[in-house]
């Protein structure tokens, strides 16, 4: 397992994604939402692997929710980065996180695919995502 760290652009929040996969075997995801648009998303997950979100402040954090609201968009209140989503689900939290966050973006050179996944209602959402995105945590403050 590597682990790619990164996070918003004034540190208030952190992440890391651990993956046994190489970068070139990422597609990175480009979800074509009207909130992912507006954001240039590309996203990867491993559904093998483990995201952790560390965030120093979380009042200068949002956790957006917009659609069905099932998801929680970490945001940097402070910087304005959009660093990954995160479901909190019954059957365990996943995640994605964009490829822009981590400090070793340029690796992961396979161009972004398009996805559009208006049709989706709650539950196709959590059966794909459960197969697909990472399983997550989210941590608050320094500790
Ligand atoms: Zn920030």
């Amino acid at each position: 397992m590597t682990v790619y760290r990164g996070g918003c652009h004034c540190g208030n929040i952190r992440v890391a994604f651990e993956t046994g996969r190489a970068p070139g075997d990422f597609t990175p995801q480009a979800c074509q939402c009207g909130f992912c648009r507006k954001h240039g998303t590309a996203a990867l997950s491993d559904p093998d692997g483990k995201l952790t979100f560390t965030i120093e402040d979380p009042d200068n954090a949002s956790l957006y929710r917009h659609g069905l609201g099932l998801t929680d968009f970490i945001i940097c209140r402070t910087c304005g980065v959009y660093v990954g989503a995160h479901m909190p689900d019954p059957k365990g939290d996943i995640a994605n996180v964009m490829v822009n966050a981590l400090d070793d973006r340029e690796r992961f050179t396979n161009p972004p695919q398009p996805v559009v996944r208006t049709e989706e209602d709650e539950e196709s959402k959590r059966v794909r995502r459960r197969r697909q995105w990472t399983p997550s945590t989210i941590v608050t403050g320094s500790g």
